[in-house]
């Protein structure tokens, strides 16, 4: 084990604490993955990248790390979406399980070391099920299996929603066959035309939330280091999880560390098919290198809100210029980890700070080459690769120039010449974009 001690913000403590793993030769995370009815957004994207991020981080510092992302490939969506498109549901699933493992690897984001598939595990989600009726907090109800709210104590100490405020709110489904409206569901009859299995309570489905207390059961055991996920899966599917998980298993904290990263905003808005915003992680990828699409996503800090904008995009570019000129010279190989940098992603996944640490290494690497290997070193931790020179982002002086002279245009307000030399930059492949913080430009990829 390495002497650095990692900090990490635990969503149930609500503070930065000392990671202190329950086995320091193993260390155990289990991340809530991708439900594959369609691509993944952006969104769903830095999520990906920001335990990546973690996964790298840990496995510096433990011997081993075992780390659990799930697949989610049983749910309403999956069926609504197949029947949409008139294919079988596996045929779904399987090409989007394909898809979401090329969109990743264009993110250079690293195997997991165990990716199971919900459906997978179906007989251990009624395990836990049946354990949770032998001890009193679930009940049976006109085919459905819910688990009792009322009967749990510490039901909302993970995200803090109280029952009442529960109710309130009206955050819950109300049913009639629930007894209470924030129970929620374990199991769920067959559905005509939709996928299911035999349970000892007639043929059905489980409910979303069971998944992912069998599945880290399964792989990690009845207590684990971390649990991860977007912050929008605190409440519900956090909190039961947590409360399946302690009630079947007897367990007081299943979980060490809950860490959540926050939302992704587009624009200043959130994303939603509604608004028309969502954009799908293939799409960006097609205009922009994997390299920069991951500066942009932990370009932010993982807890707070990154807005998706095009001078977030532009940043990222101007940074990753200056690394990938370093990243294109001879590297000997040797390994030399800036401790700035480290130092950063030890205290809270500080990316932001270690991605600075990381440009300002470049810079000095392009006076000096003694620092080539520790930009080297660092980009490789995080995941950072060079840029293919087909995709090089350097700029030509005519095209420059162009794009001065559009800039001047513009400034004297003769638009008709502004937009000639924009046709004339997009022949040579550069996209113009006029934005409050002035005009920035990409390549077309
Ligand atoms: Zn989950």
């Amino acid at each position: 084990m390495s002497c650095v001690s990692l900090f990490l913000y635990n969503r149930f403590s609500q503070k930065k604490e000392v990671f202190s793993p329950i086995n320091p030769e193993k260390i155990t995370m289990y991340v809530c993955g991708p439900t594959v009815y369609g691509p993944i957004h952006i969104g769903n994207g830095r999520s990906i990248v920001v335990f990546d991020a973690l996964f790298r981080v840990l496995r510096y510092l433990f011997p081993e790390v075992v780390y659990v992302r799930n697949i989610t490939d049983v749910d309403d969506k999956i069926n609504a979406e197949a029947q949409k498109l008139g294919i079988p549901i596996n045929e779904l699933t399987k090409n989007t399980i394909a898809q979401f493992h090329q969109d990743i690897n264009k993110l250079h984001v690293l195997p997991v070391s165990v990716e199971p598939k919900a459906t997978c595990h179906i007989s251990h989600m009624i395990e836990i099920i049946k354990k949770l009726l032998d001890k009193g907090v679930a009940y049976l109800s006109n085919g459905h299996v819910l688990f009792d709210v009322l009967k749990d104590p510490f039901y909302g100490s993970l995200s803090g929603a109280h029952k009442e405020e529960i109710l309130a709110g009206a955050r819950v489904e109300v049913a009639p066959y629930k007894r209470n409206p924030q129970d929620f569901v374990l199991w769920k009859p067959a559905i005509e035309d939709h996928e299911f299995w035999p349970s000892p309570w007639g043929n059905g489905r489980p409910g979303w939330h069971t998944e992912c207390s069998a599945m880290s059961l399964e792989y990690l055991g009845t207590t684990f280091d971390i649990h991860g996920g977007g912050a929008d899966l605190l409440f519900p599917h956090h909190e039961n999880e947590n409360a399946q998980t302690r009630n079947a298993l007897g367990v007081e904290h299943p979980v060490k560390h809950w860490v959540h990263n926050g939302m992704l905003m587009v624009e200043g808005q959130k994303m939603s098919k509604s608004l028309g915003n969502v954009l799908l992680l293939k799409d960006v990828l097609a205009q922009f290198p994997g390299s920069v699409v991951r500066w942009a996503l932990l370009s932010s800090h993982y807890r707070h809100t990154l807005d998706w904008n095009s001078s977030l995009l532009h940043q990222a570019t101007q940074c990753m210029e200056h690394v990938n000129r370093v990243l294109e010279l001879p590297w000997d190989g040797k390994h030399c980890l800036d401790a700035d940098f480290l130092a950063y992603l030890c205290d809270d996944l500080n990316t932001p700070g270690a991605l600075n640490a990381l440009h300002l290494l470049a810079k000095r690497a392009l006076q000096d080459q003694k620092w080539v290997s520790s930009v080297h070193t660092c980009a490789n931790f995080l995941g950072i690769q060079k840029i293919s020179s087909s995709l090089t982002l350097e700029i030509s002086k005519e095209i420059e120039d162009l794009i001065k002279e559009r800039t001047q245009a513009r400034e004297e307000k003769n638009f008709q010449r502004a937009d000639e030399l924009r046709q004339k930059l997009e022949d040579f492949g550069i996209i113009i974009q006029d934005t409050p913080q002035g005009t920035l430009w990409h390549k077309k990829i």
